[in-house]
């Protein structure tokens, strides 16, 4: 076999049943390659919320009847489930949020008003989406802090010694993606926890890009906070997660109130509910922990090392066939320092052209700044185009962009 049928070979299929997931299995014609941006759902997700509405709803936490306990103990045991999948042994410090975005709101307004001052200094890297960018550097601005980018080295991935360099005394937030939504960079956590401790700082994970794709593991990776969203995990949209050290939580003030965060309200003061609930003001999103929960069972069913592997072997044949597509340069690092995200630029063809070619031939795949315009300053391109890989792609979705980019040449006139 020649070296390409290999590396088709081994991701020849998915790894999942196609029929498990509704949407592709109704369009054969369907190549979606946009999983960084937001997953597909299996029925078990929308089945488990489907019957969560038809026979447990009720709201969570006040009801004294027996309804409202049932949906009390399926919001609290999905909460033990997702823990359980990020390898996170302290539930009650797993909060639920919207998504990661509303997590990392949560930390830079409750935590950062409380603990960061004027002269103090927040460190971020050159690759973070804006949702780890934008509420560090306008908490800066508020409190008079300084915002300091850790940048890349070349290749795409981050400058650790540049890092350490930005890792001062006066340093009170380290906030890193664990990998890079654009480029796929996966980050050396390790290494930047080790540097980010030479401080007292808050260090702080972005896990959007990583728990989809390796075994989280969130404990063991010596981080005081860690977020996520579910949708880019195959959970509904509307949930994810903020998880972080207890005497961090304990310490912090609440971010919203209202709802079962209250302990006792007083004409001029009033206190709070223990973890997780103090957190969590209002209304909880119960069917969305409940899909979610059914999400981090599904990829226990797979494995995520089996996750990981397929991504590999997706982006492998991947970079072998762009080499086919003359202009087609991948940015950011090797295969193998990158999850399943292939982000490119193709000669001087916009990147919202080439997306719009390939939707023709039922490509999906995402174009513009990915929500990263420093790092595409750094880059000097304006965007790229990024295609992106989860369980249920395959080669022929491969094969699909390789044509259909082999297409957009032509239509575009290109020699
Ligand atoms: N961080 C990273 C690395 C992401 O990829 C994303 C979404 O693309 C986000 C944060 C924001 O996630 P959400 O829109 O689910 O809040």
């Amino acid at each position: 076999m020649n070296p390409l049928a290999i590396l088709r070979k081994d991701c020849e299929r998915p790894i999942v049943n196609i029929d498990d997931f509704s949407l592709l299995d109704e369009r054969d014609h369907l190549h979606y390659l946009d999983s960084a941006a937001t997953t597909q759902k299996p029925r078990a997700v929308l089945q488990a919320m489907q019957s969560y509405y038809e026979q447990h709803n009720a709201n969570p936490h006040r009801g004294a009847y027996e309804l409202s306990a049932q949906s009390t103990e399926a919001y609290e045991r999905s909460r033990k489930r997702i823990a359980r999948f990020l390898g996170v042994a302290d539930v009650d410090t797993l909060i639920f949020t919207r998504g990661t975005t509303e997590s990392l709101n949560v930390l830079a307004t409750a935590w950062g008003r409380a603990n960061v001052k004027a002269g103090d200094r927040i460190v971020v890297t050159r690759m973070e989406h804006h949702a780890n960018f934008v509420p560090w550097q306008q908490l800066a601005l508020a409190v008079g802090a300084e915002f300091v980018i850790a940048e890349l080295a070349p290749g795409g991935v981050l400058d650790l010694d540049h890092l350490a360099q930005c890792c001062t005394p006066n340093t009170k937030v380290v906030a890193f993606g664990q990998v890079s939504n654009a480029l796929g960079t996966i980050n050396p956590v390790s290494e930047i926890v080790r540097i980010a401790r030479t401080t007292g700082a808050l260090v702080v994970c972005d896990g959007a890009q990583g728990v989809p794709h390796f075994d989280a593991a969130v404990d063991a990776l010596g981080v005081d906070a860690y977020v996520f969203s579910g949708h880019k995990m195959l959970g509904p949209m509307g949930i994810g997660g903020l998880v972080v050290r207890r005497e961090i939580l304990e310490a912090m003030p609440p971010y919203q109130f209202g709802g079962d965060m209250i302990a006792l309200v007083g004409d001029e003061r009033s206190t709070w509910n223990v973890l997780p609930h103090k957190f969590e003001a209002g209304t909880p999103n119960v069917a969305g922990a409940v899909g979610l929960a059914a999400a981090a069972q599904y990829l226990d069913g797979i494995g995520m090392s089996r996750v990981r592997a397929h991504e590999a072997a997706l982006l492998a044949y991947t970079t072998a066939r762009l080499t086919e597509v003359p202009g087609v340069t991948v940015l950011g690092p090797p295969p193998e320092r990158r999850s399943g995200v292939v982000s490119f630029v193709l000669d001087e063809v916009h990147p919202h052209d080439i997306a719009q070619v390939l939707d023709s031939a039922g490509v999906c795949v995402r174009s513009g700044h990915h929500c990263a315009q420093p790092l595409m300053r750094a880059l000097k391109v304006s965007a790229t185009t990024r295609a992106s890989f989860y369980v249920y792609n395959d080669a022929d979705d491969v094969d699909a962009l390789i044509v259909a980019l082999l297409t957009t040449r032509d239509r575009m006139g290109l020699a």
